[in-house]
């Protein structure tokens, strides 16, 4: 839940799932949570499945549900750091009644239409995996959508590029539920895949870091040129694909032309030059802080 143990107790989320758990859980220790899962006693792991029942839907803010997000905040070390109550501080969520709803996160505010979200018995629930997308375009490229002292070209790039690696994370967090073995919330993320017919492609890729950073080259170089390559579309549509880099070019980059610059321009440049170039487990590293090895 927090990156250091001794913090653990004075998280909000922590706190909550240990005094629920406490009885069945005492035997469990703090540094428990911080070891790797094929080295967890019987105890631990029984215990780790009580606490993973125990938090398959957790609340994470006030008025709707994430999915899984307490799974997640457990088990993916990417997903904690952008996902944890400090860094969504300051978020507004918005759940719009079109399909799409709209993109301005230069406002702190992610816009959802219906197609990202549900409403059962009163509730309105939001997949780990969206919320994750939409909190990094706000944690970590907020400020490329503005009029930064770059030509189009360059601009349109950026765009696609961080919209690539709000994508790629995807990867990344069926990396991690792969790894530490949490098939519900793993199934939940695979309905993501365009193609899902036969072996998808979480499962074909996300086993090593390198085959995840391989099909990620791949997918940034048919992003950003617009080839045809069809293994990329077993992730995402050809129509999908489309879609994005047409938004960049037109709306996207009108809109950023009228808000005032939040990027110096080599600060800019230099981000731009390492999205066209650097593995996304670099990219990774660099910009969250997490190592992927
Ligand atoms: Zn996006």
């Amino acid at each position: 839940m927090v990156s250091e143990p001794n913090e653990a107790l004075k998280d909000n989320l922590g706190t909550a799932i240990w005094i629920d758990g406490i009885q069945k859980l005492q035997d469990l220790e703090i540094a428990s949570f911080f070891k790797s899962p094929i080295t967890l006693n019987e105890a631990e792991k029984y215990a780790f499945s009580l606490l993973n029942m125990a938090v398959a839907e957790c609340r994470s803010e006030e008025g709707f549900l994430v999915s899984g997000h307490a799974n997640l905040m457990l088990h993916s070390p990417l997903y904690r750091i952008i996902n944890n109550k400090q860094a969504t501080r300051g978020n507004s969520y918005i759940f719009e009644s079109d399909e799409i709803g709209a993109f301005r996160p230069w406002t702190n505010t992610i816009s959802l239409g219906t197609k990202f979200y549900s409403t059962f018995a009163g509730k309105t629930r939001i997949p780990f995996y969206t919320f994750n997308h939409e909190n990094t375009h706000l944690k970590v490229f907020k400020g490329v959508y503005s009029n930064l002292s770059m030509c189009d070209e360059e601009m349109r790039d950026l765009f696609i590029l961080s919209e690539w690696v709000c994508i790629s994370m995807d990867l990344i967090l069926a990396h991690d539920l792969m790894r530490a073995n949490q098939p519900a919330c793993f199934r939940e993320l695979c309905r993501v895949p365009f193609n899902q017919k036969g072996q998808n492609i979480f499962t074909r890729v996300c086993n090593s870091i390198r085959e995840v950073n391989s099909f990620a080259n791949e997918f940034r170089q048919t992003f950003l040129s617009g080839e045809r390559r069809s293994a990329v579309f077993d992730l995402i549509s050809e129509e999908t694909l489309h879609l994005h880099r047409e938004y960049a070019e037109n709306t996207l980059l009108i809109e950023a032309r009228k808000i005032p610059a939040a990027m110096e321009n080599g600060e800019a440049l230099s981000l731009l030059e390492k999205l066209r170039t650097s593995s996304l487990t670099d990219l990774i590293s660099e910009l969250i802080g997490v190592q992927y090895v």
